[in-house]
C-alpha cells in the first residue's frame, strides 16, 4: 500500500534525525509513486508539478541528504545518469544491454561472489552501486542479426 510506504519512509527520516522538509517529503512521494528508477531530472520534474519553487538543485541536495540517511540510493544502470530509488526493498539490479530491461534481483544472489572475492583478493564488493549488464532471457535467445 503506497501510502503506508510513504510514511515508513518519513518516519525513518524522522528517526535518523533528518528534517522532514516540503522538498524532501514531495520526493520521498515522487519515489514511492514512480515504483522503479528515475532520474534527478524526471523526480525534479514530478516534484515540480505541486511544487513548482523547488529547484532541481534543492532535488539534488535533498537526493544526496536522503541517501545519507540510508533511505534512496542511487545506481548506475550503463551508459546514462545515475537513477534513484528507495532504499527499503533492498536489491541489485541486472541490466540487458540488447533491450534494456531492469531485472531486480535479491542481495543475496551475489553472497557468494563476494565471500570468494573477499577471501582470494581482500577485495569488498559493492553490486548495489553499480547493475550487472548482459542480456536478459528473451535477448540472449536470438540470434546476433536478430538484434
Ligand atoms: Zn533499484
Ligand atoms: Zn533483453
Ligand atoms: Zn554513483
Amino acid at each position: 500500500v503506497v501510502p503506508e510506504r510513504q510514511d515508513r519512509i518519513i518516519a525513518a527520516i524522522r528517526e535518523s534525525g533528518g528534517r522532514v522538509t516540503t522538498a524532501r517529503r514531495a520526493l520521498v512521494s515522487a519515489l514511492v509513486r514512480a515504483d522503479g528508477h528515475v532520474t534527478a531530472e524526471d523526480l525534479a520534474e514530478t516534484v515540480q508539478k505541486d511544487h513548482p519553487d523547488v529547484h532541481l538543485s534543492t532535488v539534488y541536495r535533498s537526493l544526496d541528504a536522503l541517501e545519507h540517511i540510508g533511505v534512496v540510493d542511487h545506481v548506475h544502470l550503463g551508459h546514462g545518469r545515475a537513477v534513484y530509488h528507495l532504499a527499503d526493498e533492498r536489491h541489485e539490479h541486472l541490466v540487458c544491454e540488447v533491450c534494456g530491461r531492469v531485472q531486480e534481483v535479491p542481495d543475496a544472489i551475489f553472497e557468494q561472489l563476494a565471500a570468494e572475492l573477499l577471501e582470494s583478493y581482500g577485495f569488498t564488493i559493492r553490486p548495489k552501486h553499480f547493475a550487472v549488464l548482459g542480456s536478459c532471457r528473451g535477448c540472449a535467445t536470438r540470434t546476433p542479426s536478430q538484434n
